[in-house]
């Protein structure tokens, strides 16, 4: 026998809208900022949490940016104005 969660715990939540299915974070911080995200363009996780849809926690990017995010967390965690 097979155990699977419910639910994915690891990848973004997903959102269907208008015949697409989008990631949740990235339609959220569209929907609220009322901005179409570039296709180079990535809605970065502060919190690092791929799965979190907090808005406060988003923000628009560049892969670079994304890259730097990453860099940063890794030499200094998570900052714990996000957790
Ligand atoms: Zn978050």
């Amino acid at each position: 026998m097979v155990i699977r969660p419910i639910s994915d715990t690891t990848k973004p939540r997903k959102v269907r809208f208008g015949g697409h299915q989008w990631d949740a974070y990235r339609f959220i911080y569209c929907v609220l900022n009322e901005q179409v995200a570039a296709r180079d363009q990535v809605v970065r996780h502060r919190c690092h949490n791929r799965r979190c849809i907090n808005p406060h926690h988003l923000e628009l990017g560049s892969q670079a940016d994304n890259k730097r995010d990453d860099w940063a967390n890794w030499a200094y965690g998570v900052d714990p104005d996000f957790l």
